[in-house]
């Protein structure tokens, strides 16, 4: 087993990470500014694609919704689904595509269930992911803004309060 994997099998620890990196970017976001998000993105994507492809697997889309899916990456889908499995799940669990593989959301909702933070996030839609992200800074998109652009038309996610399916299985809401 590979470290990334045994790190995913702990979703609670990777998604308090996750909270205290977030922290740090917005805290430092009026430095960055200053820096120029275009010189930052060209020095953090390199090391953010190193570190999140150890841990994750990472495809660099550049707009990570990865505490929104059990810190499960939904580009290694081979589909590249984001919001929830095909009608091809095997019976086992595995995926339709490769199947030797386990389905990755099969995966990111049992990892859900132990993520209090974030894991009711599992029931948000996420809009279509923009491919002209890909390769660029996920960290530095979330700080400009740009990954929470949508398409024309597209209707928002639903936020946490406005989910009527919250009485669910997700502990510590
Ligand atoms: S959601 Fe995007 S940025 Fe996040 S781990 Fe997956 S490919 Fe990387």
């Amino acid at each position: 087993m590979s470290l990334g994997s045994r790190l995913r099998d702990h979703p609670h620890l990777l998604e308090h990470l996750y909270r205290l990196t977030d922290r740090v970017f917005r805290r430092l976001d009026p430095l960055i500014r200053r820096i120029g998000y275009e010189r930052a993105n060209r020095w953090l994507r390199g090391p953010e694609d190193w570190a999140k492809r150890i841990v994750f697997d990472c495809r660099m889309c550049g707009q990570c919704i990865l505490h929104s899916t059990g810190m499960t990456c939904p580009m290694t889908c081979p589909k590249n689904l984001r919001n929830g499995p095909c009608g091809g799940v095997r019976a086992n669990g595995h995926c339709e595509v490769k199947p030797e593989m386990r389905c990755v959301w099969v995966e990111a909702y049992e990892r859900s269930l132990r993520m209090p933070i974030y894991g009711a996030e599992m029931l948000f839609i996420n809009p279509p992911v923009n491919r002209q992200l890909e390769g660029t800074s996920a960290w530095i998109n979330m700080l400009t803004g740009v990954d929470k652009e949508v398409p024309k038309g597209w209707v928002g996610a639903p936020r946490r309060a406005e989910i009527p399916l919250l009485d669910g299985p997700w502990p510590g809401r």
